[in-house]
């Protein structure tokens, strides 16, 4: 008999987690200029749990769900524990495709949900930012039939995040900091479109 298999959390949290890793230290470089530094930690610690659970049921959207809710510390965790609740009630197959419009609705009810508990608007330099423009593109590709529908969702999530370089912070840390984080992007958005781009890696490759 082999022996155990290396922790895997599917085709999805795997890209994800690959991503997270190399963009770490990014992370943590802009939560230094805007927040406290733990970012990159934040979500790395969070990811490598998911996995560490083997957690490939859902595309690894339970196994991040659970840990992000139950592990993650920082305003960022529950937040981000949340939008994988929603995404997990979506199937996220290793191979073959998932539907658009279902995952359309679950990046919309992640939304929600994390604007319910954060109190954040779109513009006030959160992940909100990402997440928004994610959902709303997923949205109208899945309504359009369109080829690519992560890849707009991903592509809507990179432009969000890069536009809060250009916004006041209204929103956690970062609102302390003030002018002093004009010009520099809000780490957690782009965490969000690096979850998006994984999407769009595993599904539209
Ligand atoms: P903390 O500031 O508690 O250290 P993290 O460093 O884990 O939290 O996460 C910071 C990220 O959390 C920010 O970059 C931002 O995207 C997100 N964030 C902070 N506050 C909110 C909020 N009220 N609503 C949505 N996202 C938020
Ligand atoms: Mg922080
Ligand atoms: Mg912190």
């Amino acid at each position: 008999q082999d022996g155990p298999a290396a922790p895997s959390g599917g085709a999805v949290l795997d890209r994800f987690s690959e991503a997270v890793s190399g963009f770490r230290d990014d992370l943590t470089a802009l939560d230094q200029l805007v927040g406290d530094g733990d970012f990159g930690d934040n979500l790395l610690g969070g990811v490598r749990r998911a996995v560490s659970r083997n957690g490939a049921r859902g595309g690894g959207m339970e196994a991040l769900a659970r840990a992000f809710l139950d592990d993650v510390g920082g305003t960022s965790g529950p937040l981000f524990g949340l939008l994988f609740q929603r995404l997990s009630t979506v199937s996220w197959p290793d191979d073959g495709a998932p539907d658009a419009g279902s995952a359309a609705e679950a990046a919309s009810a992640g939304l929600a949900a994390v604007q319910r508990v954060g109190g954040a608007e779109v513009g006030d330099s959160t992940l909100v930012d990402a997440l928004a423009p994610a959902a709303d593109a997923l949205g109208a590709a899945a309504r359009d039939g369109a080829d690519a529908p992560f890849t707009a969702a991903a592509e809507a999530a990179a432009r969000g995040a890069a536009g809060t370089a250009d916004l006041a912070p209204r929103r956690g840390r970062a609102s302390y900091v003030g002018e002093r984080a004009m010009g520099v992007p809000d780490p957690g958005a782009l965490g969000v479109a690096l979850l998006f781009t994984a999407l769009a890696d595993v599904y539209e490759p």
